[in-house]
């Protein structure tokens, strides 16, 4: 199969549809792949890197829709590369079209085979193309709270781990699933007091079982908010309720009662923000304060780390890819139900149920 990896073309976005080392793996599998020049310049990877791994290196991106079989991408295609998609053509990248009636509308149209990361699934029930980028924010999120912290960054100028005869920070994570524990990891690591609040026993369970007496286990009450948020120096939010907007768990006056310079990072920001003071921020401007307290609540997060990102994607989408390249879509999909569930656009029609359902599409 003739594999395509055009440049990401949306604004600030540095990630990359194959690292290298995957289009080696797609090469060794008998695949041709061709990637657009300067394609893989956010990861540190040159065009030399894809060529001796095995690629061709095409000067446009129309080059790669023309030729492709499989367009392999990150983010959802844009505009003008919408235009450039082929009837029968696979696309394999992350979409998102429940909010998106535009996109969906001319990949409805484009004929195109539209296969979105964001809804593949695992025996478990688990997301296993989202997860990576989960991780990704979970660690970061206390990286930015660290920092945010410092005095020269608006914070009260707490070292996370503190040092020994100083108290560490007191660090709060709302939310115990694959942000969370990745967040409670890195601050644990880090030597903070950290909580984590859940409503779901058995992740409180799982977490607690795994950090042992490093970490504190709260059930999620307006009691526990009110009395752990107004002593935390960062909080981070990492809750999700699947399909629905953030549940606003900390209020305008939880964050008037917090100490100047605490920080909130708002990782739910994607889902409208789980702290009612959360607005959407950017990685120009990341932060914004409200009554003293410094909030994070950028929306794209491991698009600060598109090294790390990338390669934590392709680790988790690589399988797929090569089954879906190996086998031709339509026996990939029928020996893989999972990644069935990804199918969202098929030759002009919706075929993901909660999409159809969201944009009014017949199913
Ligand atoms: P997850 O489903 O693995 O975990 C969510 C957790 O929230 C679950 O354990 C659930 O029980 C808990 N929860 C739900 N309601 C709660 C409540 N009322 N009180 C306490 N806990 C509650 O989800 P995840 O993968 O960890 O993602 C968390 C959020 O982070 C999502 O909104 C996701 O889209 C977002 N996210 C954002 C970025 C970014 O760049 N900002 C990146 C990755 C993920």
């Amino acid at each position: 199969m003739r594999i395509g990896v055009p440049r990401e073309i949306k604004n600030n976005e540095f990630r990359v549809g194959l690292v290298p080392g995957s289009v080696q793996e797609f090469t060794a599998h008998g695949h041709q792949v061709t990637v657009e020049t300067g394609a893989g310049i956010g990861i540190g990877a040159s065009d030399d890197d894809y060529r001796a791994a095995g690629a061709e290196i095409a000067a446009t991106p129309a080059l790669i829709f023309a030729t492709a079989d499989m367009i392999v991408k990150v983010k959802e295609p844009q505009a003008a590369e919408r235009a450039m998609l082929r009837p029968g053509q696979i696309l394999f990248t992350y979409l998102h079209l429940a909010p998106d009636p535009e996109q969906t509308k001319d990949l409805v149209a484009s004929g195109a085979v539209c296969i979105a990361y964001e809804t593949v699934t695992d025996a478990s029930g688990g997301l296993p193309l989202l997860a990576p980028m989960s991780q990704v924010a979970g660690r970061l999120a206390v990286q930015a709270g660290a920092s945010a912290l410092e005095r020269a960054h608006g914070g009260s100028g707490i070292l996370i781990g503190g040092v020994p005869g100083v108290a560490p920070a007191r660090v709060v994570v709302v939310g115990g699933g694959v942000v969370g524990e990745n967040a409670v990891e890195i601050a644990v690591g880090m030597g903070a007091d950290v909580t984590v609040i859940d409503r779901s026993l058995p992740a409180l369970d799982r977490l607690a079982k795994r950090f042992g007496p490093a970490l504190t286990t709260r059930y999620s009450t307006k009691a526990t908010f009110d009395a752990l948020i107004p002593a935390a120096d960062l909080v981070i939010g990492a809750v999700l309720v699947p399909g629905a907007a953030a549940p606003r768990l900390v209020t305008a006056a939880h964050v008037r009662a917090m100490r100047p310079g605490s920080v909130l990072v708002d990782v739910a920001i994607d889902q409208g923000g789980c702290f009612e003071t959360s607005h959407a921020t950017t990685h120009e401007k990341p932060t914004y304060v409200v009554d003293g307290v410094v909030h994070y609540c950028v929306a794209n997060m491991p698009g600060a780390v598109p090294r790390t990102s990338t390669y934590a994607l392709n680790n988790a989408t690589l399988p797929f890819g090569l089954a879906l390249a190996d086998k031709g879509w339509q026996a990939a999909l029928t020996a893989n139900p999972h990644l069935k569930a990804g199918l969202n656009v098929c030759a002009g029609r919706i075929t993901h149920a909660t999409v159809a359902r969201d944009l009014g599409y017949d199913f």
